[in-house]
């Protein structure tokens, strides 16, 4: 393995790509470590800066090495972080720390595989409902997915305030939590403009034609395209159209919600924390997101499209949005190997909030803890 761009973000060699930072680096010796013996050294001759084969690693700073594909297989296929534990003999730490490392990867693999592709299909939004910490937070994760394809193109999560029958011991509870936590007023209309700001960024009416947006009958949801200005002007010139289906239609094949009820279904079968009535949920927002976009790369880029009743094809879903197998290919050979950085991505608002691990968890003092290393 050879460097083929300078980890310093202030270098001029920082955005180099393949061969394009050959002959502005040179060997530098080597030092030893116990976790994987010999590792190399390098000095970037731009910058002056030196580092080594780790720091690009994705286990740069690790102390012990586990398998990540095992890590992403198990959480996207419904066990918890200390079932994984327990399996790989570590703590429930250690298996976080890992997932954080390869949803940032997998943040970077998603942004880059996104922006290759042309859409061709109207679109799915909904609103997954689970909670987060305890009952008292419902939250609502905002799914965009292709109608067709069931590719999910992306998420934004918010918490609401619950609602519905309460004990008037649930009801003093609930106010004295709201003493501590308040979950932001219009919730679902702010989180699901923020959904569909990804919009813009994949559809182009010159390339693509009229684009349908298919929801429920959800009022927020009109509101909420109205916050987005290229939406809203493409509505009125009549290249973008919103049409909404009841949520009390059948959830068949034929519900033009179709794919974001079968999303649905597969985040309660493959997350644990979204197994309803069980000691797995999310006690942490950060930390849950992570794992979420771990599922999103599995869902989108490894699991096989779902074209009948238990028949698959041999397409993933991002295969059938769109997305060329080879670039895919290409994207795996790094994402379990390569030290992601975020001056190097172009990732949108939400995901850069996943990445940062800047979702807070409800009632819990100060931020999630971000190593250095994870902001550059
Ligand atoms: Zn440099």
């Amino acid at each position: 393995m050879f460097p083929t761009f300078c980890p310093n973000p202030r270098c001029t060699h920082h955005h180099d790509q393949h061969e394009d930072y050959w002959g502005y680096w040179t060997p530098t010796g080597f030092y030893t470590t116990l976790v994987v013996g010999i590792v190399r050294r390098f000095k970037c001759l731009a910058c002056g800066k030196g580092f080594s084969e780790r720091t690009l690693s994705i286990d740069y700073y690790t102390k012990r090495t586990l398998d990540y594909r095992e890590i992403h297989r198990a959480i996207s296929q419904s066990e918890s972080p200390s079932s994984i534990a327990r399996h790989l003999g570590c703590s429930s730490d250690s298996v976080q720390n890992r997932a954080d490392r390869l949803a940032r990867n997998c943040l970077s693999l998603h942004t880059l595989l996104l922006h290759s592709m042309k859409l061709d299909e109207a679109l799915v939004a909904d609103g997954f409902e689970s909670f987060d910490r305890s009952q008292f937070f419902p939250n609502n994760i905002n799914l965009l997915l292709g109608k067709q394809s069931q590719f999910l193109f992306g998420i934004t999560h918010t918490i609401l305030r619950r609602k519905g029958c309460m004990t008037p011991k649930q009801k003093l509870l609930r106010s004295r939590h709201e003493k501590g936590y308040k979950p932001p007023p219009k919730a679902v209309e702010e989180s699901f403009a923020r959904l569909l700001k990804l919009i813009p960024a994949i559809w182009d009416p010159a390339r693509s034609g009229k684009l349908t947006l298919w929801t429920d009958e959800h009022q927020a949801y009109p509101r909420a395209i109205e916050r987005v200005p290229e939406l809203k002007n493409a509505q009125l010139v009549g290249t973008f159209e919103h049409q909404t289906v009841s949520s009390k239609a059948a959830r068949t094949i034929h519900n033009p919600l179709f794919s974001a009820n079968y999303y649905d279904r597969e985040l309660r079968k493959d997350i644990a924390a979204f197994r309803r009535e069980s000691t797995c949920f999310t006690r942490n927002v950060a930390n849950g997101l992570s794992r979420f976009v771990l599922h999103l790369v599995y869902h989108n880029y490894q699991k096989p499209h779902r074209v009948n009743p238990g028949l698959a094809s041999r397409k993933s879903h991002a295969e059938v949005a769109g997305i060329d197998a080879n670039r895919i290919a290409m994207g795996f050979s790094w994402l379990y190997v390569d030290r992601p950085f975020i001056s190097k991505q172009k990732i949108s608002y939400d995901n850069t909030r996943i990445w940062l691990k800047e979702y807070s968890t409800p009632l819990k003092e100060g931020r999630d803890y971000l190593p250095k290393y994870a902001m550059k």
